[in-house]
């Protein structure tokens, strides 16, 4: 077997920042089989583009034939499934996307992974591969003023994102208890940090306050969520894959429980320190509150003990500098912002056509 990984959804956030890592830090060789939806983005992986152990492959995980043949032609030892629909207020939009990417997709992903693993030759092929399927603490619902979620937590989601999250993982579940599919599920917390689509909040509030746009706080602002910088997300998940017990769930968080409200001032803060001479200055007199979303989850903790325990995981970044760190990031990116925003980022980028992305082979 190869020292290759097959990514999905990383030309994402999260799994864009997974493929940096995995290629910086020499871990394995990626293919990178993404769809490019409207989240996709290939400028955020401009610094692996040349890299040969790099393969970009566009495509959809619920593309049995094409997951089939990639996983034949490469052979990787695991698949790490970042691929989703991720925004919740865009489910309450229009859910049946999210039963189609979260659920079919993982699904068909779990089959052709299924056929693969059952067809490796070997204990030993057959005993490292692993399936890590990437989810959310959402699956668990929302907490009051108490407690935190942890892997025995009952799901109970609310959102159509988080139901189809909560499918996912119970599918995963299940191909392990039914196949012996040697399954991994890691649930985290809400991640922030560089290359996160503008429409998720801190992003969105980082360059409203740059512009002087209002700044839009759903209800009265005191839904609580604990936040995790994206790249001790994608440490957590290595540790998982390269010594999690098969068949189990790790809960990641990042100890920094926050009312959005606080996570709102506290980017004022920055971008007023980053950006002393805004005409609208101070940022905080942009906030405003406005109707909340629906269903909206009160409060999500996660208690990460039985990552730190058993696999040695602890975040390495602390809230007040990572949102610093990305504030800094956002107003030092513009160029990459601008290109979202207009929509370039989907066409042509520098002059190289998506397909040229590919290092091999790819079903562009
Ligand atoms: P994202 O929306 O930024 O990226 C998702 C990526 O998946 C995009 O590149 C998109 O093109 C791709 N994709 C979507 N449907 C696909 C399909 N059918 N086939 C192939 N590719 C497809 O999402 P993200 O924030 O990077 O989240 C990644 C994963 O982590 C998701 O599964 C999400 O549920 C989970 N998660 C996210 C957070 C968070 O705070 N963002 C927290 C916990 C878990």
């Amino acid at each position: 077997m190869s020292d290759t990984i097959l990514v999905t959804g990383g030309a994402g956030f999260i799994g864009g920042c997974f493929v940096r890592k995995t290629i910086a830090e020499k871990k394995a060789r990626v293919v990178n089989l993404d769809k490019l939806t409207y989240a996709g983005n290939l400028d955020s992986l401009l610094e692996v583009r040349d890299r040969p152990e790099h393969v970009f492959v566009q495509g959809d995980i619920a593309d049995s034939s094409l997951t089939v043949e990639l996983l034949n032609e490469h052979r990787p030892w695991a698949i790490v499934n970042f691929a989703a629909e991720s925004h919740v207020d865009r489910s309450i939009d229009g859910p049946r996307e999210f039963l189609q990417a979260n659920v079919v997709g993982a699904f068909e992903l779990l089959t052709s992974a299924r056929a693969y693993w059952e067809k490796l030759e070997g204990a030993e092929e057959k005993e490292r591969f692993r399936f890590l399927h990437v989810s959310t603490d959402e699956v668990f619902g929302s907490l009051g003023s108490e407690g935190k979620f942890r892997e025995t937590s009952r799901y109970d989601p609310h959102s159509p994102y988080s139901a189809s999250k909560a499918a996912a993982d119970h599918f995963v579940n299940a191909f392990h208890s039914t196949y012996g599919l040697p399954t991994l599920i890691t649930n985290c917390s809400n991640n922030y940090g560089p290359f996160q689509f503008p429409e998720k909040l801190i992003p969105l509030m980082i360059l409203n306050a740059l512009e002087g746009k209002g700044l839009p706080v759903y209800g009265d602002g005191q839904n609580v969520r604990d936040w995790l910088y994206v790249e001790d997300h994608c440490a957590a998940i290595w540790r998982v894959l390269e010594a999690g017990r098969i068949g189990e769930s790790y809960c990641i968080g990042g100890e920094s429980e926050r009312a959005n409200i606080d996570v709102v001032r506290t980017i004022c803060d920055a971008v007023d320190e980053a950006r002393p001479n805004l005409s609208h200055a101070p940022c905080r007199s942009l906030i405003r509150f406005v109707k909340d979303r629906p269903g909206h989850d009160r409060r999500y903790a996660i208690d990460a003990t039985k990552i730190k325990t058993e696999l040695g995981w602890t975040p390495s970044v602390d809230f007040e500098s990572g949102l610093r760190r990305a504030t800094r990031w956002y107003l030092d990116n513009l160029e990459w912002v601008e290109r979202v925003r207009s929509g370039g980022y989907r066409g042509e980028r520098l002059g190289l056509s998506v397909s040229t992305i590919s290092g091999q082979g790819g079903a562009n």
